[in-house]
């Protein structure tokens, strides 16, 4: 009987989760594993990205850290301001992150971190790439799972390998057939919320010496206002200032099932920010018309399940989480790899064990990717508050921590030590090897 390293992959999406996760079941000795991916390349590039430890920790596992971290920005502080005063609020030195979990905090580009998970997947003859091949349906669950792949020229094929891993994003196909076969339903939900994603080069912000000071620093400034918030950082070695606007939604709500992204309108933009300070206003006139992207903000209620027989997903296909924590493609990592080390504990081949194996990776992950999207909906709904008591107790708790005393949690999540202990400090891998044995033992 062929081991275990023999069995056939499908992996569908080539993502932050199906990169890791052809990358993790590679360098955990598997062989044959085929990544289907709908676009004709690696797909949106264009932000900036959060690289907190927990997800450094497993770059570096990867055998990718080295080249991300010699061009992204390390984070040694965080200002949170009022948006229409530019009054700081608050003031989070965040420089002992390296410290204390390892690794640093750090900000990149999207492009340095697909590219490098993408480079280093090419140096695995495991792992082979087919671009313009779109899944259009399972045509099989198991034993031997079987899909459809529709090629760039519209053709239809059937593939059958032993197991399918879905990282199809958060309009996954696959998520909705499975909930559809097993007849459950997991409710897409509105936020309301949708974000603006820009970029501005250094050379458009050399003729305003404040913005340039903000390229040229390691702060995250976040500016808050009523159901508003700009969160700008320093990218590619303080070549880039990447800026993420929350607000509410106005133009998908028109097609609440179809669209996620859409070329935005700057004029648009302004008039929601306009009464914000005029240091946030100018950051914004210096975005070229023709680059700003909005991006709908979804999330779904917890699937009753992420597996079906021997097909799983991973990532935002299962638990899409809002950008408020910078956790969403971290997440999506810690599944590919955790994955990729349950898999490899497998004793055989049979689709039994394949099918209670992706179980295990499930319940190993599904408690900290649902306590983590819940924290990220609660971190975005205290950061818009608009005028009234909740956002004056807020800033009150804000006030104090200047002068370092803690007088409730700290309301930006996202800097809170506690949570940040919680998400930095965990390795999942040393979780999953502690804990499957017993997980696998209550699944017998
Ligand atoms: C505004 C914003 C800011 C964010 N900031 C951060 C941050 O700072 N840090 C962080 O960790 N996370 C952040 N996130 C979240 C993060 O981007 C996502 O969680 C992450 O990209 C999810 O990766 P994924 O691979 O699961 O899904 P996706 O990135 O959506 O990838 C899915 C892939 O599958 C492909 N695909 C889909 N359907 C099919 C099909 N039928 N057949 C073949 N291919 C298919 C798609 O083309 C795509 O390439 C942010 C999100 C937003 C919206």
């Amino acid at each position: 009987m062929a081991g275990i390293k023999e069995l056939k992959f499908a992996i569908i999406g080539s993502g932050m989760a199906g990169l890791s996760t052809a990358l993790s079941l590679a360098t955990n000795g598997f062989k044959n594993i085929a990544v289907y991916e709908m676009a004709v390349d690696l797909g949106f590039f264009g932000a900036g990205i959060q690289i907190a430890p927990n997800m450094a920790r497993l770059l570096d596992r990867l055998g990718v850290w080295r080249d991300i971290e010699a061009e992204a920005v390390e984070l040694t502080e965080s200002s949170i301001r009022q948006g229409s005063t530019d009054h700081e609020l608050a003031h989070v030195n965040t420089s002992t992150i390296r410290d204390t979990y390892g690794y640093p905090h750090m900000v990149g580009h999207r492009a340095s971190l697909v590219s490098a998970l993408y480079n280093r997947c090419r140096q695995e003859s495991s792992i082979s790439f087919h671009f313009s091949s779109t899944i259009s349906r399972v045509l099989s669950w198991g034993p031997k799972p079987k899909i459809e792949v529709e090629d760039a020229f519209g053709k239809s094929h059937e593939h059958e390998v032993d197991v399918v891993l879905a990282c199809d994003g958060i309009k996954s196909v696959v998520r909705a057939e499975m909930l559809d076969t097993l007849k459950v339903t997991a409710e897409v939900e509105d936020t309301g919320q949708a974000a603006y994603r820009i970029m501005l080069t250094r050379d458009k912000l050399q003729h305003d010496p404040e913005l340039l000071q903000l390229v040229d620093g390691q702060c995250a400034t976040r500016w808050v206002g009523d159901g508003r918030l700009i969160v700008a950082y320093p990218i590619s070695d303080n070549n880039i200032y990447n800026i993420v606007t929350i607000q509410p939604d106005t133009h998908f709500s028109e097609a609440p099932s179809a669209a996620y992204t859409t070329r935005g309108s700057k004029v648009q933009m302004l008039r929601v920010f306009s009464d914000f300070c005029p240091r946030a206003r100018r950051l914004l006139q210096t975005v070229s018309d023709d680059t700003v992207c909005e991006w709908k903000l979804r999330v779904h209620s917890a699937l009753p399940t992420w597996t079906h027989e021997q097909i799983a997903l991973v990532g935002d296909a299962c638990h899409p989480t809002l950008p408020h924590l910078g956790q969403g493609a971290a997440q999506a990592m810690e599944d590919a790899c955790v994955l990729g080390f349950v898999l490899s504990m497998m004793p055989d081949t049979s689709p039994h064990t394949i099918g209670k194996f992706l179980k295990v990776y499930e319940n190993l992950r599904r408690e900290r990717t649902h306590r983590l999207a819940g924290l990220a909906f609660a971190a975005g709904q205290s950061l818009l508050l608009g005028e009234g008591q909740e956002k004056d107790e807020r800033d009150k708790i804000f006030a104090a921590s200047k002068d370092g005393r803690k007088v409730g949690p700290f309301p930006d999540r996202w800097a809170d030590a506690d949570i940040q202990k919680m998400i930095y400090g965990f390795d999942c891998l040393t979780d999953a090897y502690h804990k499957y044995q017993d997980i696998l033992n209550a699944l017998d």
